[in-house]
């Protein structure tokens, strides 16, 4: 193969690396058309009030039903995604069909219904963004407070300023902001205050062994206790078990969302629980899933 680039050729790829490259390459080029076959569906996921056991938002999460390359999952083509620019309009897509969802299920009678929306860092630095969102809630019949957005710690690293100014613009639109797996990444606390945050999601890796490690009990009941300080809302994510439940119960955690409840599952599904769910009966178990 070295022979084929010539003698001058430097080898910059290690088999690995090419190995990656290739398959990175053709997720790439199968993410160009599917969007015009419908490849993407969303799924959501419950996101429970831990006062009143209700559900009060699901998040939206992207699949991608790849006929030739099998089932693929965001955690690879998310990146893929991101590194062609691609994501810009798939994001746009997930939050079209997300809106439109949540209209639909507000028309069924679920009107306290909220969506939260996953954005990537490189839609959050499109300047066009807040303008884009607030058409499409024009568009759709849905309040901006129906709509949160998820963004994670890193999105006002580079360059706070302009951060400031996308975020004041999406607070106005009256959109909630959430950062999403919060603990793992940069985060100021005067940020925090500053950018009106309206929920930090503890970050799995917390939760996962809370059982067992009195650390990440520590730093769950800090975070839940600052956002308490500040005013804002505290969702713990990959809750699982009974007992991760009843230690953030007991430290005054807002929401959970996890396989104790519910996986992530096709809307139709989500109408289904809406209807069957009853706040406070036990959780279901995960066979509800
Ligand atoms: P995330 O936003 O932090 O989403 C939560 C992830 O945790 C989801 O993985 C969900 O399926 C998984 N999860 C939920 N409950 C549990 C649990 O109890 N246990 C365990 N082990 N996992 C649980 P998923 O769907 O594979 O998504 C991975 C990431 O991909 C998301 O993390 C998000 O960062 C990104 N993503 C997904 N959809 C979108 C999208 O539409 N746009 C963008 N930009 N990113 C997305
Ligand atoms: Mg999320
Ligand atoms: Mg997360
Ligand atoms: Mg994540």
């Amino acid at each position: 193969h070295a022979k084929l680039e010539g003698r001058n050729t430097y080898r910059f790829f290690t088999p690995q690396m090419h190995a990656k490259s290739v398959r990175a390459l053709q997720l790439e080029n199968a993410m160009r058309r599917a969007l015009e076959r419908n490849e993407f569906t969303l799924h959501y996921q419950p996101q429970i009030c831990l006062h009143t056991g209700e559900i009060r938002s699901v998040e939206a999460l992207l699949r991608w039903n790849q006929p030739e390359l099998g089932s693929v999952s965001p955690g690879e083509f998310i990146p893929v995604a991101e590194d062609s620019g691609q994501i810009l309009q798939i994001g746009e897509w997930v939050l079209r069909k997300a809106v439109a969802q949540l209209q639909t299920w507000h028309q069924a009678g679920f009107g306290q219904l909220k969506v939260a929306v996953n954005l990537s860092a490189i839609q959050f630095h499109q300047p066009q963004l807040p303008e884009l969102i607030s058409r499409i809630l024009l568009e759709s019949d849905i309040p901006p407070t129906a709509l949160e957005l998820e963004l994670t710690e890193g999105v006002a690293v580079h360059d706070p300023k302009a951060a400031t100014l996308t975020m004041d613009a999406l607070r106005k639109s009256g959109v909630w902001l959430s950062i999403d797996d919060f603990g793992t990444g940069y985060s100021s606390l005067s940020q925090l205050k500053r950018f009106q945050i309206y929920k930090l999601k503890i970050d799995q890796s917390f939760v996962h062994d809370l059982d067992h490690d009195s650390n990440d009990r520590a730093i769950v009941s800090a975070i839940i206790r600052m956002a308490q300080a500040l005013g804002i809302q505290t969702t713990a994510e990959g809750v699982e078990t009974q007992e991760q439940l009843d230690f953030l119960r007991e430290q005054g955690c807002d929401e959970a969302q996890g396989y104790l409840f519910s996986r992530p599952v096709p809307a139709e599904q989500i109408s289904e629980l809406l209807c069957a769910y009853q706040p406070w009966s036990p959780p279901p178990s995960p066979a509800f899933s």
